[in-house]
C-alpha cells in the first residue's frame, strides 16, 4: 500500500466515524433508580434472617431474648428506607412492660411519695387521761395513714439535758405510749434512744418525762428513733410482689444530695397508704420534703426467722424457772406431752 492509498483509507474511516452519532463503544449505563423497592435486594445483608446465623431454638417471643423474626422485619424495613430501627433490643413483651410500669415484674423500680415524720408521741389511753384529764384525743388534721390524726393536744418532753415544747400527739390512743424522735431531738434532750421499728419497744429507752396540762408521766421505756420504713397499701404490695417484713432499697434526692437508703422495712396491710417515711434529720440529709418522689430500686424478701426447737428437757427447765414457751417454738412430741403435764401454755 502506497502512502496515498493509506491517506485515502484514513479519510474514509474519518468520514464513517463522523456519520455515526455516538462513540465507538457504548460506555456503561447506570440505570435510573426506580422507586424504593418493597423489599431490599436479595444480596443485601438485611435480607438474611438473623436466625440463619444464630439458630432460634425458641421461636416464641421471650422476655429474656430478642424476638428474632420481629428484629429481622425491623432491620429489613430500615434497610428498605421505611423507617428506622426504633429500639435497640428486647422483646415486644419487654417493650410493652417498660411502657406500663404497673405491670413490672418483681424487682422492678417504682415510684413512691415521701413523707417526712416530725417528732411525735403516740399515747396509751391511760396516759391520755393522766396528761389531759380527758377521755380521748381530738383530731387537729388527718394524717396520710388511714385513721391516724395529728391531735389538738400537745405535751412537753423533758429530758436530762433539755426539753422540747409542743410535742405533737398522734392519735388515736394506742396500747403503749411511744415517743418517736429524730437523733437531733434526742441530743437536745440528752438521751440516746435506739433506732427501732415502730411498735418494737423491747429495746426502747426511757429517762424522759411527758408533761401535759393535767399531769405528768415518767417514761421508763417507749422512746425510739423510728427506723425509716416504706408503707405500702395492700394493692401496691401485691402489684410490686412485696410483703410486710420485706426490705427494699430506695433512692431519692436531687443531684448533689442524691441518697440511697438501704434496708428499708416494708410495712403493709390494712390501713397502710403507700408512703416512704423518713425522719426530719434524714429528710434534711437528702434535701427532700414531704410529697417529693423516691424510687424503690431493689428489694430483698423477708428473712425467715429460725424457729427455736424446744425439747422435753427445755420444757422442764422452763417450768422450773417460771418461763414460757416461745410463741414461734417448734416442740418435739415428748416436749409437748411434758408441757401439757406441767401445765405450761402451748403456743
Ligand atoms: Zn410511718
Amino acid at each position: 500500500m502506497t502512502n496515498d492509498e493509506l491517506d485515502r483509507l484514513a479519510d474514509a474511516i474519518a468520514r464513517a466515524l463522523q456519520k455515526s452519532a455516538g462513540p465507538w463503544v457504548q460506555g456503561p449505563v447506570r440505570p435510573e433508580p426506580s422507586t424504593p423497592p418493597a423489599e431490599p435486594p436479595a444480596w443485601a445483608g438485611a435480607a438474611q434472617r438473623l436466625g440463619d446465623v444464630a439458630p432460634v431454638r425458641h421461636p416464641e417471643p421471650s422476655a429474656h431474648r430478642d424476638d428474632i423474626a420481629a428484629a429481622t422485619r425491623e432491620v429489613r424495613a430500615a434497610a428498605a428506607g421505611r423507617g428506622g430501627v426504633t429500639r435497640t433490643g428486647g422483646s415486644p413483651r419487654a417493650a410493652a412492660a417498660s411502657s406500663a410500669p404497673r405491670s413490672r415484674a418483681r424487682g422492678g423500680a417504682f415510684h413512691v411519695p415521701i413523707g417526712i415524720s416530725n417528732r411525735h408521741v403516740h399515747l396509751s389511753a391511760a396516759d391520755v387521761a393522766v396528761l389531759f384529764g380527758a377521755a380521748a384525743l381530738t383530731s387537729h388534721r388527718p394524717l396520710t395513714q388511714p385513721g391516724q390524726f395529728a391531735a389538738d393536744q400537745r405535751v412537753t418532753l423533758i429530758g436530762p439535758k433539755g426539753r422540747i415544747e409542743n410535742l405533737r400527739v398522734v392519735g388515736p390512743a394506742r396500747g403503749a405510749t411511744q415517743v418517736e424522735l429524730a437523733m437531733s431531738d434526742a441530743a437536745v434532750l440528752g438521751i440516746a434512744p435506739p433506732i427501732a421499728n415502730s411498735g418494737m419497744l423491747s429495746t426502747s429507752t426511757g429517762g424522759v418525762t411527758l408533761e401535759g396540762p393535767a399531769g405528768r408521766v415518767v417514761l421508763t421505756r417507749g422512746v425510739i428513733v423510728a427506723a425509716r420504713h416504706l408503707h405500702l397499701s395492700l394493692a401496691d404490695a401485691r402489684r410490686q410482689r412485696l410483703a410486710d417484713g420485706d426490705t427494699v432499697t430506695i433512692r431519692c434526692g436531687a443531684a448533689g444530695r442524691e441518697t440511697t437508703w438501704h434496708g428499708v422495712l416494708v410495712r403493709s396491710g390494712d390501713g397502710h397508704a403507700t408512703e416512704f417515711h423518713l425522719d426530719v434529720d434524714e429528710g434534711r440529709a437528702a434535701d427532700v420534703k414531704s410529697g417529693d418522689v423516691a424510687v424503690v430500686v431493689g428489694h430483698a424478701p423477708a428473712q425467715r426467722r429460725a424457729r427455736p426447737l424446744v425439747t422435753e428437757r427445755d420444757v422442764v427447765n422452763l417450768a422450773a424457772s417460771g418461763g414460757a414457751i416461745p410463741p414461734n417454738a417448734l416442740l418435739t412430741p415428748s416436749a409437748r406431752d411434758r408441757a401439757r403435764a406441767l401445765g405450761l401454755a402451748l403456743p
